[in-house]
């Protein structure tokens, strides 16, 4: 039989619901889990992504580099050009929709754990850790009077915080500015002026979010922190307190079975609220500043264990009691989980059929058709060829006429063309068909004044072989 359980309804916390911050500064107390070990993991995963990764050199250049002014993004060997930016739009689909069912699976877990928010204030409030102390020391420096002690722990915080702010704003830059040029200018400070701009802006934008601002940006600023609640449902699972077997709450010795004494397993020592990043007491039920960061859960199983009591008297489980057995056989997690595959099926399919070699064809039209002196009929185009692999390529250029009215087409000039690794190469082409004769001009199609014409490139080393193509027109008069 289902236990029991209390539907616990969302409420909001005490500092939102003033909408407005609270008065004193939350200074959470420090714990070990596994969650906390969980949470770490990912700052030093995704950090050392994000530091690291501009560092990384791939075939001789920065492996991942978004080249904003060159408009082509590097990503190991693959060269993107902005006609690749599809692809971009199906990896943002693509992690919302894991987003959003990691949120119908186990609520707001992403907050909680790899959202850069919560990463950077982690980092930020592990150096205030080390520059002022625990909780209660903290605490104590609040309230302390300025003084050279004061200053001196402030001001190293401060300036740690500053020092990590500007250099998330340089490794940002670096992924858009070839990273080892720009360490270059570092000890001049010889920035460009975009480059002096963003890492002073988002360096101030960490600092403030991460350093002084912290968890009023989830509950005031982030969009997703207010919609998340649309997409629970009964067998979510979410961080709660199993109020059942806590209450009534109150102290007892250790080894005493709280039954005995008439008592729940909450020993009321508030632990899980001194530990919580967003000041909230989760014994009050489930609530929306809740960011399911588990810190609460490591508090109350240590002190479970002090106490000899059974773990898990604040712990994940269905949002409502007995809804825990088709956990993944949900209509929403079979939707979601649905358009994740067809999404990740488009994208895979969109990289691997991703042409290395592009060619647009522009007829010329300030020059529409000439007659040159053995009478043949002339037409100008412009050629651009796209080259989106890491290696130069001599591309052979071909051309032939398209429809019923096929006639022989001859390129005048310029029909191989250089085009250098990443790049993207201009070239004029001239075309030449001999007049329809009177004969031809009477076969099917042959009065038409345009010709469908298609062009075609080629490898011309003979190695990797590539192939493009493109179409256009011919004017005949
Ligand atoms: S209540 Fe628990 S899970 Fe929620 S934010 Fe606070 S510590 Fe994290
Ligand atoms: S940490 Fe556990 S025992 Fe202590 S107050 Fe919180 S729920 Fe009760």
């Amino acid at each position: 039989m289902a236990q029991v359980q209390r539907i616990i309804p969302i409420v909001a916390s005490a500092a939102l619901a003033g909408g407005i911050a609270p008065a004193e500064r939350i200074q959470p107390r420090a714990v070990s889990g596994v969650f906390t070990r969980g949470r770490w993991a990912l700052v030093w995963l995704t950090q050392a992504l994000f530091y690291g990764l501009p560092w990384l050199n791939w075939g001789g250049r920065q492996a991942v580099w978004f080249d904003l002014d060159g408009r082509r993004f590097y990503v190991f060997g693959t060269v993107l050009f902005p006609q690749d930016l599809i692809l971009l739009t199906g990896v943002l689909i693509f992690s919302a929709l894991l987003l959003f069912v990691a949120t119908a699976l186990v609520g707001r877990v992403w907050c909680g754990f790899a959202c850069p928010q919560t990463v950077y204030t982690e980092m930020f409030m592990w150096i205030e850790q080390r520059c002022e102390g625990d909780r209660r020391a903290r605490l104590r420096l609040d309230g302390a009077p300025w003084g050279a002690g004061k200053l001196l722990r402030r001001g190293g915080k401060h300036l740690a915080w500053g020092a990590l702010a500007l250099l998330t704003g340089f490794t940002l830059v670096g992924w858009f500015t070839p990273v080892r040029e720009l360490a270059q200018t570092v000890p001049t400070l010889a920035f460009g002026p975009w480059e002096a701009f963003w890492i002073v802006f988002y360096g101030a934008a960490t600092y403030l979010h991460a350093g002084v601002l912290r968890e009023k940006v989830c509950q005031h600023a982030c969009p997703y922190g207010r919609f998340q609640a649309s997409m629970l449902d009964p067998s979510t699972r979410v961080i709660a307190y199993d109020e059942a077997r806590g209450e009534p709450r109150g102290a007892r010795a250790r080894g005493v079975d709280a039954r005995h004494v008439g008592q729940g397993d909450c020993v009321d020592c508030t632990l899980c609220v001194q530990v919580c990043p967003v000041g909230i007491d989760i014994r009050q039920g489930l609530q929306a500043a809740c960011i399911s960061c588990g810190l609460c859960i490591d508090a109350c199983n240590q002190v479970m264990d002090k106490l000899q009591s059974p773990r898990g008297l604040i712990r994940f489980r269905p949002l409502a009691a007995g809804a825990g057995t088709a956990r993944w056989r949900r209509p929403r997690v079979a939707v979601y989980a649905l358009g994740l595959l067809v999404v990740g099926g488009a994208l895979a399919w969109g990289w691997a059929e991703r042409p290395e070699l592009r060619l647009n064809v522009l007829r010329d039209r300030s020059v529409l058709a000439r007659l040159s002196e053995d009478g043949a009929i002339e037409n100008v185009y412009r050629l651009q060829l796209m080259n989106a692999t890491l290696q130069p390529r001599r591309l052979l250029v071909s051309a032939s006429a398209e429809g019923a009215a096929v006639r022989p087409v001859a390129i005048e000039r310029g029909h191989a063309i250089e085009v250098a690794p990443a790049a993207t190469a201009m070239t004029v082409l001239t075309l030449r068909m001999a007049a329809p004769t009177a004969q031809q001009q009477q076969q099917p199609g042959g009065a038409l004044r345009m010709i469908p014409i298609r062009f075609e490139v080629r490898d011309a080393a003979g190695g990797q072989p590539l192939k493009a193509w493109s179409t256009s027109t011919f004017a005949l008069r």
